[in-house]
């Protein structure tokens, strides 16, 4: 049962928004565009242990993606962690072509592609230190500490080989294809004697909703962008075109003469992947490029956003229906 559903991660929202909002030529280009790649497929690799994962389906057991907790003043952060009354189980999910070679002296990761090598993080390490990040939460929280916590690196490709260094050294407990998850799922089930009650299990499943916390970095602090290079202004729905005039109560495109009410909804959105949730009348303007200020009024009213203060000092915040999905791009 999946209790925690896996959305489009906020970090790649922000970098699609940002890909929009740069002028064509910009230096920082590239390296969004190679940072949006990677997160895009990490996300795929993701999204790509669903299918599996139904298969050990069942009422018993407990699935969360994307899982963000706090542990000793810092947050730890899991990809997919699956509960039952026996054990948690930690899933790193890594979506790398080629071979795979776990070096386990040096703690690497070498992917050989093309003749290439590449050294990543050592995905066991990694998840070595999320289970006793997990251990740790559970203890923190006084909830079952002698809890086993399994984890496991989950190879997305059907197609990515796998080798160890030295090759003796058997892993098969520690990483795995896609497709052998549900069999090593249930083989931990087999393996596992003890179990917590019920009661237990629904307090656990409780508190990692309640605490999880998404993080938000903010995307012009990383990549040392100020928000003066950002291109202003409402982008054409239909063909992307920057900015959009507004005619009378809609959005005109003089591009392709596309006409649309609420093109500005998706403009504030962008608004707060960069900026946070929190809006004034003066910083809609600038952001929109709307001269009057009677219009933005107009414009914030028909939101209906939350507010607080009075007249100039008023703030909104930006909250939307049928978020979290992708816009169109100008890159
Ligand atoms: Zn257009």
């Amino acid at each position: 049962m999946i209790i925690k559903e896996r959305k489009i991660p906020l970090f790649v929202l922000k970098l699609e928004a940002l890909l929009r909002r740069l002028p064509p030529g910009h230096s920082k280009i590239p390296l969004i565009k190679e940072e949006l790649s990677k997160r895009n497929a990490g996300f795929k690799g993701e999204s790509s242990i669903d299918f599996p994962l139904d298969f050990i389906g069942g009422k018993n057991y407990y699935i969360f993606h994307d899982i963000r907790l706090p542990v000793q003043s810092r947050f730890f952060q899991i990809d997919t962690l699956v509960l039952n009354t026996k054990f948690a189980l930690i899933l790193e999910v890594k979506n790398i072509s080629g071979v795979l070679q776990f070096d386990t002296v040096y703690n690497q990761l070498i992917r050989i592609k093309s003749g290439e090598e590449q050294v990543f993080p050592c995905p066991l390490i990694q998840v070595k230190r999320q289970a006793n990040q997990l251990k740790n939460w559970l203890s923190e929280n006084k909830l079952p500490f002698d809890f086993p916590v399994f984890s496991l690196v989950v190879i997305s490709n059907p197609r990515t080989g796998i080798k160890v260094i030295p090759p003796h050294i058997n892993l098969s407990q520690k990483v795995v294809h896609r497709d052998t998850l549900p069999v090593k799922i249930n083989q931990f089930e087999k393996d596992t004697t003890n179990e917590i009650p019920d009661k237990l299990l629904k307090k656990i499943i409780r508190l990692v909703l309640k605490q999880n916390i998404e993080g938000d970095l903010s995307i012009l602090t990383r990549f040392h962008i100020h928000e003066s290079e950002l291109l202003k202004g409402v982008l054409c729905p239909k063909c992307g075109h920057l900015p959009i005039t507004k005619v009378k109560r809609t959005w005109q495109c003089a591009s392709c003469n596309n006409k649309n009410k609420n093109a500005h909804i998706a403009a504030l959105t962008d608004y707060r992947l960069f900026m946070g949730p929190t809006i004034t009348n003066q910083q809609l303007r600038e952001f929109l490029n709307i001269e009057s200020s009677l219009s933005a009024t107009r414009l914030l009213k028909s939101l209906n956003l939350p507010h607080t203060g009075a007249n100039k000092n008023r703030t909104y915040t930006l909250v939307f229906p049928n978020e979290n999905t992708s816009q169109k791009g100008r890159h």
